[in-house]
């Protein structure tokens, strides 16, 4: 997991007028008239999936898989919306189904198998229902939330016989412990042998560059927090004394690879314009660079503002296309 920064505006689908906020008020109605509620999936809409791309890269929240044309990755509730597991009276976060906060882009085995529709408390009595909704912020949830919690302090990397094991860094507090090794076990974190063999490979990694006279800028760039298994490249780095990304280079790189991904679409698109696939995933990435735009991240990147301007402008060139 990465620190990661949401964006501030609610994409058109779940914004007031949309048609997920249309089906959420009727799900309100049927909640009050006591009835069964089903949900129509409108977060796997492109703006909600673009959106979420924005604030992550094509990588699971949690494990830090990547997510491509093989893994089309999933739009994961937090807060299961259907059910809580363990809890069957609370009936689930159903009026967080169609929140923009609420969701992350997930790899399938996180969201269908590991997670689910588990959401543990650090005590039960405190868990939050639709009549007392305003205290969520408050409720003593144990799973980390990457973009509420500083999961970069907070985490770790030790190394236990052959393999490095995800742990809560010293500056986490107990509080932070317990979500640290929740979550570790939540999404099977310090579970998976491709997750501990990624792990092992960029040490290899920069033990090679080191070795060869340090091309370190191909690694800082696996760095990034929008790169599968950023965490352990960017542990890597600093463990051997080098510079990790800084976020206005992240952000740079991400709307380098968002450049390429945008234009190797529309090229497949000339051979077949009827092409389902990549016209869905034109649209997402078209999304993703509308977000970027419109947060204006590079406003936040002063210490190196020559790269901010770089992304800036390779943004205003896109648009403009
Ligand atoms: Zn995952």
């Amino acid at each position: 997991m990465r620190t990661l920064r949401r964006p501030s505006i609610t994409p058109p689908t779940l914004a007031d007028g949309g048609k997920a906020a249309r089906f959420a008020e009727n799900l309100r109605k049927r909640w009050q008239q006591g009835k069964k509620l089903t949900f129509s999936a409108h977060w796997t809409e492109g703006d909600v999936r673009g959106a979420l791309a924005a604030m992550q890269g094509w990588v699971c929240a949690y494990c830090l898989r990547k997510i491509d044309d093989k893994c089309k990755g999933d739009v994961e509730h937090f807060r299961p919306k259907g059910g809580v597991a363990g809890q069957p009276e609370h009936g689930g976060y159903w009026w967080l189904a169609y929140s923009f906060t609420n969701y992350y882009l997930t790899c399938n085995a996180c969201n269908q198998k590991d997670k689910k529709s588990v959401f543990p408390l650090i005590d039960e009595a405190r868990r939050i229902t639709y009549e007392d909704r305003s205290g969520l912020a408050d409720e003593p949830r144990l799973l980390i939330d990457p973009a509420i919690d500083p999961v970069d302090d907070w985490l770790d990397f030790q190394k236990k016989e052959a393999w490095l094991r995800l742990v809560p860094s010293s500056s986490a507090s107990e509080t932070a412990r317990r979500r640290i090794e929740e979550s570790c076990d939540c999404f099977k974190l310090n579970g998976s042998s491709a997750l501990f063999q990624a792990r092992n490979r960029a040490i290899d990694a920069i033990e090679e560059a080191t070795k060869g006279g340090g091309d370190f800028q191909k690694i800082r760039r696996r760095a990034s927090r929008y790169q599968a298994h950023s965490h352990i490249y960017r542990w890597a780095l600093v463990q051997a004394g080098l510079n990790p990304p800084e976020p206005a280079e992240e952000l740079l790189w991400h709307l380098e690879t968002l450049s390429e991904q945008i234009d190797f679409r529309i090229e497949m698109l000339v051979w077949d314009s009827s092409d389902k696939f990549n016209l869905r995933l034109k649209n997402e990435f078209l999304w993703t660079l509308a977000f970027l735009w419109a947060e204006q991240y590079w406003q936040y990147q002063v210490k190196t503002a020559d790269v901010g301007l770089r992304a800036k402008k390779l943004l205003e060139e896109k648009i403009s296309q």
